[in-house]
């Protein structure tokens, strides 16, 4: 069995229940190498996302994440609202209107979204953002989707992009605001790499 709209659905839910958690800590997580924004912004942008999924309820996973990145990419701004924006929208071009998505579809939507993120970003593994979380997250999940079960395919994804992410403590950032700060951008985590690693997770705890 594939993924469908409802998976969809709940994802995003999951997704905006994370980001109202974990507020505060991505706050913090933006404060020493950024401006302190990353879990308003956040939570801002999926609280937005439910209201649009309870105005016009999509009929498909692809129509889902298309409505997911336009409310995006309007609402969050910064950085991360067109980076995330652009993740849905591939994502989403990606699965199309499938009404049963595979391992191998979801696999390829997950490699669309991170190369959304690389194409508008320019980022590149290493450069301590949110790529640091989606790159390994992406090769996982591909891995993963050679079994064929959806539900593999998002939990390699998930445990990956947690690990992505805090191994962008010891970097540099060469992107964003943190690379205005240098030397002293190391030993800080990414607060990108770290939502992305939520929303993944929140992906995988949507598979029924
Ligand atoms: P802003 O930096 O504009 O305040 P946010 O705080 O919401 O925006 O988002 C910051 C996050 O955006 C960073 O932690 C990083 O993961 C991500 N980011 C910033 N610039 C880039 C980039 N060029 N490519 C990929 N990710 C980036
Ligand atoms: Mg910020
Ligand atoms: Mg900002």
């Amino acid at each position: 069995m594939g993924l469908d709209v409802n998976w969809a659905i709940r994802w995003l839910t999951l997704s905006a229940q994370a980001m109202a958690e974990h507020r505060m800590e991505l706050i913090e997580l933006d404060r020493p190498i950024g401006d302190s924004d990353h879990g308003e912004n956040m939570d801002r942008g999926f609280k937005a996302v439910m209201v649009k999924l309870a105005e016009s309820p999509p009929e498909s996973a692809g129509a889902a994440m298309k409505l997911t990145a336009m409310t995006l990419m309007s609402k969050v701004g910064g950085a991360a609202g067109p980076l995330y924006g652009t993740a849905f929208l591939r994502a989403g071009t990606a699965l199309g209107d499938t009404v049963d998505v595979d391992a191998a579809a979801l696999a390829a939507a997950l490699l669309a979204a991170r190369d959304g993120i690389v194409a508008r970003g320019k980022a590149e593994s290493g450069d301590k953002t949110m790529v640091d979380a989606w790159t390994p997250a992406v090769d996982a999940a591909a891995g993963a989707a050679e079994d064929g079960d959806v539900r593999a395919v998002l939990l390699a994804a998930a445990e990956a992009a947690e690990a992505g992410a805090v191994s962008t403590d010891p970097m540099l950032a060469r992107k964003g605001r943190a690379s205005y700060l240098g030397e002293r951008s190391i030993g800080h985590r990414d607060p990108g790499a770290v939502s992305s690693a939520l929303i993944l997770r929140a992906a995988a705890g949507a598979v029924e």
